[in-house]
């Protein structure tokens, strides 16, 4: 499925709808670069799971986690990863294969311990059509 949006407001409000559809146990991996809108979309996903706090990225723990909402939430910012052992130190396998819902940006950087299946959400930029386009692709793997 290929979504385009036109500002950060649109790319939020696909989170919403993507956090409001979660199943418990969904794992979705997020792609693309910096500054390219994977936080915003991110924070769709928490408001869209009924969660009020505000979210950023997680940049120097790696994981934070959302309790409130209806299903626990993951959110993963692997950028500053060094090695994939840390995500065993932070004890991710309880996130992966628990009941909540996982968002992990920059996935690419820990493709080795993905699980088989997973939702892949991929943003880019495309500079011709504006500033603010963003082509939003989501599939299951
Ligand atoms: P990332 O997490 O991918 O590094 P962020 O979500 O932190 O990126 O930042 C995305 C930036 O791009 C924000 O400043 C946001 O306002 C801006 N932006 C402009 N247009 C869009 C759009 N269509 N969707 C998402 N963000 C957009
Ligand atoms: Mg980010």
């Amino acid at each position: 499925m290929v979504t385009e949006t036109f500002s950060p407001e649109e790319t939020f409000a696909l989170g919403v709808r993507i956090g409001k559809e979660a199943l418990p146990g969904s794992i979705y991996t997020l792609s693309g670069d910096l500054g390219v809108g994977k936080t915003v979309f991110t924070q769709g996903v928490a408001k869209g799971l009924g969660i009020d706090e505000p979210v950023s990225s997680p940049t120097f723990t790696i994981v934070q986690i959302y309790e409130e909402g209806r299903l626990p939430f993951y959110h993963f910012d692997v950028y500053r990863i060094g090695d994939v052992s840390e995500m065993d130190e932070i004890g991710y396998e309880d996130c992966f294969y628990g009941q909540g819902v996982c968002m992990i940006e920059w996935a690419e950087l820990v493709e080795e311990i993905l699980p088989e299946h997973y939702t892949k959400i991929l943003i880019e930029k495309d500079v011709e059509k504006g500033f603010d386009y963003r082509r939003i692709t989501i599939e299951q793997v």
